[in-house]
């Protein structure tokens, strides 16, 4: 009886195992398809500067408008486009969806301050990227890339400094994200020098119940001044949240308190409504 129960329990396990490749195998397929037919789009969360409840800036997340199961957000597919390959094409798709929207909103009559792209090292590491970067006609200052503080800039004239100063010539920004969530680099700040490096929404979420964990965004605060870089929170859920970053000087802020993120169209018609024109 023993025996059967076990033998059972390892065929379960394979069968499970067996569905999990398949559908691992089934939506890599499918990534492959989006990326080639238009499903990769993107959603577009303000970022606002508190003292004036401006709009300063909005940072372009990625979407999957799958054909079936709607709009998937990044964790459900980012891992397998990484190990597919397919991120520095996702990467690409939606720079040029967030270059289009500086158009569209000018367009509109709401022209942007600011617009920040998501960037990976894959796409950093990608030789194409400088041509195809230069070949935009780019308002300088006004795009921005978001790295992810774990990318390594631990050596120093490493090529991907080397590459990031590159983008810097063209007036593109330097945003270091999730800052605080990982190694929290001093040497990657100091061989990068990011305009601004955005504090990781886990460090955010928990200043509210714990005079520590203030301290700890107060001591990341300090240390970007230090450097002289801009200091953006993510994440911000509550009104308590917004208030004690106020009060710690940190007046860019992003978070569902403020702002979810919306589809284009949202977005525009979002800007208008602020701007009183509909
Ligand atoms: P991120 O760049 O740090 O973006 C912030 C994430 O927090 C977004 O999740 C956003 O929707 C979410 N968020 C915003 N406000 C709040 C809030 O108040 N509370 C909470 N709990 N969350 C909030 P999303 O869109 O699911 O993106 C997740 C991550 O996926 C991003 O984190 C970024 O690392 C990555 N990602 C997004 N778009 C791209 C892209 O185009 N390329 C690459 N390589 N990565 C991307
Ligand atoms: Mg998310
Ligand atoms: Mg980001
Ligand atoms: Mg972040």
């Amino acid at each position: 009886e023993a025996k059967n129960r076990g033998r059972g329990r390892t065929v379960n396990y394979t069968s499970n195992l067996m569905a999990k490749t398949f559908s691992l195998k089934r939506l890599a397929d499918e990534l492959q398809e989006a990326v080639e037919n238009g499903e990769i789009i993107a959603h577009y969360q303000p970022i606002f500067d508190v003292r004036t409840s401006a709009i300063i800036g909005v940072e372009a997340l990625v979407r999957w408008q799958h054909p079936r199961r709607g709009v998937l957000e990044p964790k459900a597919f980012l891992d397998v486009a990484e190990q597919l390959g397919l991120l520095h094409a996702i990467d690409d798709t939606v720079f040029r969806k967030a270059v289009a929207v500086i158009d569209h909103a000018k367009a509109a009559g709401v022209p942007l301050p600011g617009i920040s792209v998501n960037i990976s090292s894959q796409r950093l590491r990608d030789p194409l990227l400088l041509d195809q970067l230069a070949s935009f006609d780019l308002p300088p200052g006004t795009v921005h890339f978001e790295l992810l503080e774990s990318i390594p800039f631990d050596r120093p004239d490493t090529a991907l400094i080397k590459t990031v100063n590159a983008i810097r010539k063209l007036g593109i920004g330097i945003d270091l994200d999730d800052f605080g969530s990982g190694y929290a680099s001093l040497v990657g700040l100091n061989q990068v020098r990011p305009d601004r490096l955005k504090i990781a929404g886990q460090l955010i979420a928990p200043i509210t119940g714990s005079e520590e964990s203030l301290q700890i965004v107060e001591t990341i605060v300090r240390i970007a001044r230090t450097f002289n870089i801009g200091v953006i929170c993510e994440g911000v859920t509550s009104k308590a949240h917004y208030k004690k970053l106020e009060a710690l000087g940190c007046f860019l802020q992003q978070g569902y308190y403020f702002s979810r993120p919306m589809d284009e169209d949202q977005f525009i018609a979002f800007m208008r409504t602020r701007n009183g024109l509909d």
